[in-house]
């Protein structure tokens, strides 16, 4: 396929089309526009529907034997070649996520080279060994399992992560030898595109990974529901992925889900103030708080508690919100209207609960939607805000009366996927590892930011916790285990 890389300059429309086997489809229809300012057509991208499913998932069917029958680490060499396509490509990639997602330009460049490890990663994991051997029971005989791959598979992706997530759930499908069918989030078509495009570029042959657009409803709601997808891996809310996960069992396939997060960071007596601030304010702030694995709930005891709301605020400070084309800006754009509708509620309800905002979220700028950062004290365990996803940059301080009623607190709710702990005392520290109900804990690091070797994925509401997705052990979802018997006797 020799699509052209959509440009990458402020004022120019990327004019996107599905791509399907070896072609590409569709008039570009639904708009994105840039968060920080509204008048930058980023990208047009069609509207598909069921029908456009239907042929990316023949396509896909037609594609995947022939790339199943490749030795892995061919397979492999397409996926480092990607990787490579996109390292010489990242500054224009990363402008295009940040003028498509909102960004800062840091935040968007990290998430390209996210996506380039990942891509390494997978790349080079076609030269592990699969399967085991097994002693037999039985004399000359040679037991052993082959992992075989699913076949075709449905990816379902949000906005918030939108070259990295798409990356991490295509290259273990790809790499196990299976054919994709994507969609990304209506909100981000362009960052999609460009993993397409590398991949394609590295010669991934048509029909491997079809990329089809539209609404959630009718695209996604058609691969959840397609008797021709083994599996499908969906990373978004609760409430859809509750969703999907229903259709996709009533037809019997595989499905992950990977939804939201309210993840708490412990702060014992022992800490020092501004570090734990500042690893506070990294995952509360950083990404404009629209990380499933962001801060959402600060959990400090007693001897720490006001020096660390100041401190917190001091951080809040320096979040001032802006264009992440503009180097310099910390904090970029809340991604969307409705999103900023969602976050103002929050910061409503929250007041109406009870809260005090230290440090007051509100519109800030006329052009883009920007929202200042926002902490809140005398958060109750039972609040609203302390027991829901924000998805934006809000950041809760609760009270705890000693280290265990901490962990409590942290494990006071539905979600379970990353929980952070800031102390020197060893002792805190392996207990609140030990109790923490969570798929990701960390000891003095802030709870977002993870590496595409260590698994990833949650518990209770946040996760499927079936399969964890990153690392070695992704494949596992993506390949089923054939147990093998090789009988050799003799004359
Ligand atoms: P969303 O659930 O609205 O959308 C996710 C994807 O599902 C999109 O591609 C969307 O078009 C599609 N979709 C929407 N309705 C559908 C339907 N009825 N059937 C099938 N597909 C449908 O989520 P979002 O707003 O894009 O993303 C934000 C959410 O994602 C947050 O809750 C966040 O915590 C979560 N998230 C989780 C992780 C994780 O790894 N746990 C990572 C990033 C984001």
């Amino acid at each position: 396929m020799t699509a052209d890389v959509p440009t990458s300059i402020p004022g120019s429309t990327a004019l996107l089309q599905h791509r399907i086997g070896d072609r590409l489809l569709g008039e570009p229809a639904a708009e994105r526009r840039n968060p920080a300012r509204p008048d930058d057509v980023v990208a047009a991208a069609p509207d598909g529907d069921a029908d456009t499913v239907d042929q990316a998932v023949e396509a896909a069917g037609r594609a995947q034997p022939g790339w199943a029958a490749l030795p892995a680490p061919a397979r492999g060499a397409v996926l480092l070649r990607a990787g490579d396509l996109m390292s010489a490509r990242r500054d224009r990639i990363t402008a295009d996520l940040v003028r498509e997602e909102g960004k800062t330009w840091a935040e968007a460049y990290g998430e390209v080279g996210r996506a380039i490890e990942i891509l390494r990663f997978y790349g080079g994991e076609g030269w592990r060994g699969r399967g085991e051997l097994v002693p037999a029971g039985t004399a000359r005989t040679m037991a052993y399992t082959r992992r075989e791959p699913l076949g075709v598979v449905g990816v379902i992706t949000p906005w918030n992560f939108p070259i990295a997530i798409p990356a991490w759930k295509t290259a273990p499908a790809l790499i196990s030898g299976n054919a994709v069918v994507l969609k990304p989030a209506g909100l981000t078509p362009l960052s999609a595109w460009h993993l397409a495009q590398a991949l394609s570029d590295a010669g991934l042959p048509p029909g491997v990974l079809n990329l089809v657009y539209g609404p959630g409803g009718s695209v996604g709601g058609a691969i959840a529901r397609h008797r021709g997808l083994a599996a499908v891996s969906f990373t978004g809310s609760n409430d859809v992925g509750r969703l999907i996960e229903r259709q996709v069992q009533e037809r019997g396939a595989r499905i992950l889900l990977e939804m939201g997060g309210k993840n708490p960071l412990v702060v014992l007596d022992d800490a020092d103030p501004e570090v734990a601030a500042s690893i506070a304010a990294q995952s509360g702030f950083g990404v404009t708080g629209q990380a499933c694995t962001a801060t959402s709930r600060v959990i400090c005891t007693p001897g720490i508690h006001d020096r660390l709301v100041a401190a917190l605020a001091a951080q809040a400070a320096r979040y001032r919100p802006g264009d992440g084309l503009d180097r310099s800006v910390l904090m970029g754009p809340v991604v969307s209207a409705s999103q900023m509708r969602s976050d103002l509620e929050w910061l409503r309800i929250a007041a109406e609960e009870g809260a005090q905002a230290v440090v007051a979220g509100g519109q800030s700028g006329a052009a883009g939607q920007f929202l200042d950062p926002t902490v809140l004290v005398g958060v109750k365990p039972s609040h609203r805000v302390a027991q829901e996803e924000v998805f934006g940059p809000v950041v809760s301080v609760l009270a705890a009366d000693n280290p265990d009623q901490a962990v409590d607190i942290a494990n006071d709710i539905p979600f379970g996927l990353s929980a952070g702990i800031v102390t020197n005392d060893l002792r805190q520290a392996h207990r609140f590892i030990e109790r923490i109900q969570a798929g990701i804990v960390k000891v003095n690091r802030p709870t977002s930011g993870v590496d595409p070797n260590v698994p990833f994925g949650g518990v209770k509401e946040s996760s499927t916790n079936t399969y964890r997705e990153q690392g070695a052990g992704a494949t596992d979802f993506y390949t089923w285990t054939k147990s093998v018997y090789l009988g050799f006797d003799e004359g």
